[in-house]
Protein backbone atom coordinates (compact mmCIF):
# COMPACT_ATOMS: atom_id res chain seq x y z
CA UNK A 1 0.00 0.00 0.00
CA UNK A 2 0.88 3.47 -0.57
CA UNK A 3 1.52 6.10 2.00
CA UNK A 4 -1.03 8.58 2.52
CA UNK A 5 0.46 11.54 1.32
CA UNK A 6 -1.28 15.10 1.32
CA UNK A 7 1.56 17.60 1.58
CA UNK A 8 3.38 17.77 -1.45
CA UNK A 9 4.66 21.03 -2.57
CA UNK A 10 3.70 22.47 -6.00
CA UNK A 11 7.16 24.50 -6.36
CA UNK A 12 10.19 22.11 -6.23
CA UNK A 13 13.29 24.46 -5.33
CA UNK A 14 16.54 24.29 -3.98
CA UNK A 15 19.18 25.86 -4.70
CA UNK A 16 23.17 26.09 -3.65
CA UNK A 17 25.36 29.22 -4.64
CA UNK A 18 27.65 28.11 -7.75
CA UNK A 19 30.77 29.30 -5.53
CA UNK A 20 30.42 26.76 -2.99
CA UNK A 21 31.34 24.44 -5.49
CA UNK A 22 35.17 24.08 -6.89
CA UNK A 23 36.15 25.12 -10.33
CA UNK A 24 34.77 23.12 -13.22
CA UNK A 25 36.29 22.70 -16.72
CA UNK A 26 36.45 26.04 -18.08
CA UNK A 27 33.21 26.28 -20.12
CA UNK A 28 33.16 22.54 -20.91
CA UNK A 29 30.63 19.83 -19.28
CA UNK A 30 32.52 17.34 -17.51
CA UNK A 31 31.25 13.84 -18.15
CA UNK A 32 32.64 10.66 -16.28
CA UNK A 33 30.96 7.18 -16.83
CA UNK A 34 31.25 5.13 -13.71
CA UNK A 35 29.96 1.87 -15.63
CA UNK A 36 26.06 1.21 -16.07
CA UNK A 37 24.10 4.14 -15.42
CA UNK A 38 26.45 5.97 -12.96
CA UNK A 39 28.16 9.30 -14.30
CA UNK A 40 29.56 12.23 -12.44
CA UNK A 41 28.79 15.45 -14.45
CA UNK A 42 30.72 18.75 -14.00
CA UNK A 43 29.37 21.52 -15.14
CA UNK A 44 31.26 24.66 -16.49
CA UNK A 45 30.83 26.27 -13.46
CA UNK A 46 32.17 23.46 -11.18
CA UNK A 47 28.63 22.14 -10.08
CA UNK A 48 29.34 18.26 -9.02
CA UNK A 49 26.30 16.05 -9.87
CA UNK A 50 26.48 12.36 -9.27
CA UNK A 51 23.64 10.29 -11.21
CA UNK A 52 22.67 6.92 -10.77
CA UNK A 53 25.40 5.94 -7.98
CA UNK A 54 25.91 1.98 -8.28
CA UNK A 55 29.40 1.66 -7.74
CA UNK A 56 30.77 -0.58 -5.05
CA UNK A 57 28.85 -3.57 -5.97
CA UNK A 58 29.16 -2.37 -10.15
CA UNK A 59 31.51 -5.13 -11.85
CA UNK A 60 31.90 -2.21 -14.25
CA UNK A 61 33.46 -0.09 -11.96
CA UNK A 62 37.29 0.82 -11.79
CA UNK A 63 38.67 -0.56 -8.58
CA UNK A 64 39.81 3.27 -7.82
CA UNK A 65 36.27 4.79 -8.39
CA UNK A 66 34.57 2.22 -5.56
CA UNK A 67 35.88 4.58 -2.43
CA UNK A 68 32.38 6.38 -1.80
CA UNK A 69 34.05 8.85 0.54
CA UNK A 70 35.66 10.19 -1.94
CA UNK A 71 32.57 11.28 -3.97
CA UNK A 72 31.46 15.02 -3.08
CA UNK A 73 28.76 15.77 -5.38
CA UNK A 74 26.49 18.25 -4.52
CA UNK A 75 23.69 16.65 -5.52
CA UNK A 76 22.74 12.87 -6.04
CA UNK A 77 20.41 12.03 -8.81
CA UNK A 78 18.57 8.86 -8.70
CA UNK A 79 16.43 7.80 -11.48
CA UNK A 80 14.05 5.46 -9.77
CA UNK A 81 14.43 2.86 -6.69
CA UNK A 82 16.12 -0.25 -8.09
CA UNK A 83 19.40 -1.44 -7.03
CA UNK A 84 21.58 -0.81 -9.84
CA UNK A 85 20.80 2.72 -9.79
CA UNK A 86 20.62 4.07 -5.96
CA UNK A 87 22.66 0.96 -4.17
CA UNK A 88 25.50 3.70 -2.73
CA UNK A 89 22.74 6.45 -2.67
CA UNK A 90 22.56 6.83 0.72
CA UNK A 91 26.17 6.00 1.85
CA UNK A 92 27.61 9.22 -0.41
CA UNK A 93 24.85 11.49 0.78
CA UNK A 94 25.64 10.07 4.87
CA UNK A 95 29.61 10.89 3.76
CA UNK A 96 28.85 13.88 1.40
CA UNK A 97 25.94 15.65 2.73
CA UNK A 98 24.94 16.11 -0.99
CA UNK A 99 21.11 16.64 -1.59
CA UNK A 100 19.21 13.48 -3.00
CA UNK A 101 17.42 14.05 -5.97
CA UNK A 102 14.38 11.90 -6.94
CA UNK A 103 10.51 10.71 -6.66
CA UNK A 104 9.24 12.55 -3.44
CA UNK A 105 7.73 8.91 -2.39
CA UNK A 106 11.30 7.22 -2.30
CA UNK A 107 13.17 10.52 -1.43
CA UNK A 108 10.97 10.50 1.87
CA UNK A 109 11.41 7.34 2.73
CA UNK A 110 15.62 7.48 2.88
CA UNK A 111 17.30 7.62 6.22
CA UNK A 112 19.26 10.83 5.74
CA UNK A 113 18.76 14.30 7.22
CA UNK A 114 15.28 15.94 5.88
CA UNK A 115 17.16 18.83 4.56
CA UNK A 116 19.01 16.47 2.11
CA UNK A 117 15.35 15.21 1.12
CA UNK A 118 14.89 16.55 -2.48
CA UNK A 119 11.79 14.98 -3.67
CA UNK A 120 9.96 15.56 -6.86
CA UNK A 121 8.21 14.07 -9.59
CA UNK A 122 7.55 14.22 -13.26
CA UNK A 123 7.76 17.72 -14.82
CA UNK A 124 9.53 19.34 -11.61
CA UNK A 125 12.42 21.44 -11.77
CA UNK A 126 15.18 21.99 -9.13
CA UNK A 127 18.38 24.60 -9.16
CA UNK A 128 21.64 22.60 -8.02
CA UNK A 129 24.52 25.72 -8.52
CA UNK A 130 24.80 26.79 -12.17
CA UNK A 131 22.78 23.47 -13.25
CA UNK A 132 19.12 23.26 -13.48
CA UNK A 133 17.73 19.63 -12.86
CA UNK A 134 14.59 18.93 -14.72
CA UNK A 135 12.87 15.69 -13.68
CA UNK A 136 11.19 13.99 -17.02
CA UNK A 137 9.17 10.55 -17.73
CA UNK A 138 10.76 7.38 -18.25
CA UNK A 139 9.21 4.15 -19.42
CA UNK A 140 10.16 1.44 -16.57
CA UNK A 141 9.13 0.54 -12.71
CA UNK A 142 9.99 1.88 -9.59
CA UNK A 143 8.46 1.60 -5.76
CA UNK A 144 7.72 3.39 -3.90
CA UNK A 145 7.52 6.29 -6.27
CA UNK A 146 8.09 6.17 -10.41
CA UNK A 147 10.58 5.72 -12.54
CA UNK A 148 12.65 9.33 -13.88
CA UNK A 149 14.87 10.87 -16.39
CA UNK A 150 16.85 13.93 -15.91
CA UNK A 151 17.32 16.76 -18.08
CA UNK A 152 20.25 18.86 -16.74
CA UNK A 153 20.39 22.76 -18.03
CA UNK A 154 23.65 24.34 -18.42
CA UNK A 155 24.23 28.39 -17.97
CA UNK A 156 26.10 28.00 -21.79
CA UNK A 157 22.24 26.76 -22.63
CA UNK A 158 23.46 23.23 -23.95
CA UNK A 159 21.15 20.30 -22.05
CA UNK A 160 22.30 16.92 -21.09
CA UNK A 161 19.68 14.13 -21.27
CA UNK A 162 19.81 11.37 -18.81
CA UNK A 163 17.56 8.70 -19.85
CA UNK A 164 17.32 6.42 -16.58
CA UNK A 165 15.90 3.22 -17.75
CA UNK A 166 13.25 3.15 -20.44
CA UNK A 167 11.75 2.09 -23.09
CA UNK A 168 11.57 4.11 -26.16
CA UNK A 169 8.17 5.87 -26.36
CA UNK A 170 5.53 9.10 -27.37
CA UNK A 171 6.50 11.43 -25.17
CA UNK A 172 10.33 11.45 -26.32
CA UNK A 173 9.20 14.15 -28.47
CA UNK A 174 7.49 16.43 -25.52
CA UNK A 175 11.15 15.97 -24.18
CA UNK A 176 12.84 17.05 -27.33
CA UNK A 177 10.25 20.12 -27.74
CA UNK A 178 10.70 21.21 -24.27
CA UNK A 179 14.53 20.28 -23.47
CA UNK A 180 16.48 19.71 -27.02
CA UNK A 181 19.00 17.53 -25.61
CA UNK A 182 22.36 18.76 -26.13
CA UNK A 183 23.67 15.16 -24.97
CA UNK A 184 21.66 12.20 -24.25
CA UNK A 185 23.49 9.22 -21.77
CA UNK A 186 20.94 6.96 -24.11
CA UNK A 187 19.73 3.75 -22.08
CA UNK A 188 21.12 0.89 -24.28
CA UNK A 189 20.93 -2.16 -22.34
CA UNK A 190 18.50 -4.51 -23.56
CA UNK A 191 18.34 -7.79 -21.51
CA UNK A 192 14.57 -8.27 -19.64
CA UNK A 193 14.66 -5.02 -18.43
CA UNK A 194 15.07 -2.04 -21.08
CA UNK A 195 15.19 -0.59 -24.37
CA UNK A 196 17.80 -3.26 -26.54
CA UNK A 197 20.21 -1.12 -28.41
CA UNK A 198 18.36 -0.77 -31.96
CA UNK A 199 15.21 0.71 -30.08
CA UNK A 200 17.46 3.27 -28.74
CA UNK A 201 19.40 4.18 -32.04
CA UNK A 202 15.77 3.79 -32.95
CA UNK A 203 14.23 6.28 -30.67
CA UNK A 204 17.21 8.52 -31.41
CA UNK A 205 16.49 8.69 -34.97
CA UNK A 206 12.90 9.30 -34.29
CA UNK A 207 12.92 12.09 -31.49
CA UNK A 208 16.16 13.84 -30.96
CA UNK A 209 18.58 15.76 -32.40
CA UNK A 210 22.15 15.92 -30.13
CA UNK A 211 25.42 17.06 -30.57
CA UNK A 212 26.36 13.63 -28.78
CA UNK A 213 25.44 10.54 -28.12
CA UNK A 214 26.91 8.15 -24.81
CA UNK A 215 25.48 4.35 -25.00
CA UNK A 216 25.05 3.30 -21.38
CA UNK A 217 23.68 0.32 -18.85
CA UNK A 218 25.37 -2.29 -21.18
CA UNK A 219 27.84 -4.74 -20.50
CA UNK A 220 27.45 -4.56 -16.95
CA UNK A 221 25.96 -8.22 -16.58
CA UNK A 222 25.02 -11.32 -18.78
CA UNK A 223 22.16 -11.04 -20.58
CA UNK A 224 22.56 -7.15 -21.04
CA UNK A 225 23.41 -6.18 -24.44
CA UNK A 226 27.61 -6.18 -24.89
CA UNK A 227 29.91 -3.15 -26.36
CA UNK A 228 30.00 -5.07 -30.15
CA UNK A 229 25.60 -5.25 -29.36
CA UNK A 230 25.87 -1.10 -28.84
CA UNK A 231 28.28 -0.66 -31.74
CA UNK A 232 26.59 -2.36 -34.58
CA UNK A 233 23.13 -0.68 -33.42
CA UNK A 234 24.35 2.92 -33.63
CA UNK A 235 26.50 1.95 -36.87
CA UNK A 236 28.57 4.99 -37.90
CA UNK A 237 26.55 7.65 -36.54
CA UNK A 238 29.02 10.39 -35.71
CA UNK A 239 27.84 11.87 -32.71
CA UNK A 240 27.98 8.18 -31.47
CA UNK A 241 30.56 8.43 -28.37
CA UNK A 242 31.84 5.02 -26.89
CA UNK A 243 33.28 5.69 -23.67
CA UNK A 244 34.90 3.03 -21.33
CA UNK A 245 34.31 2.91 -17.25
CA UNK A 246 35.78 5.21 -15.84
CA UNK A 247 36.70 6.96 -18.65
CA UNK A 248 36.05 11.48 -18.62
CA UNK A 249 35.34 13.54 -21.37
CA UNK A 250 34.98 17.41 -21.49
CA UNK A 251 32.81 18.40 -24.19
ZN1 LIG B 1 18.77 -0.58 -14.53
Amino acid sequence: MRPLVLAVPLVLLASAPASAQPAGPKNGIKITWLGHAAFEIVSPGGTNLLIDPFLKDDPATPADRKDLSKYKPAAILVSHAHPDHAADAVAIAKSSGAKVISTFEWVSALPIPDGQKQGGNVGGTFTVGDVTVSLVPAMHSSEPGRPLGFVLKFSDGRTLYHTGDTWIFGDMALIQEIHKPTIILMNSGGGPFTQAPAQAALALKKYFKPKVIIPMHFGTFPGLASEADVIKAYGKDKRFTLMKPGESRTF
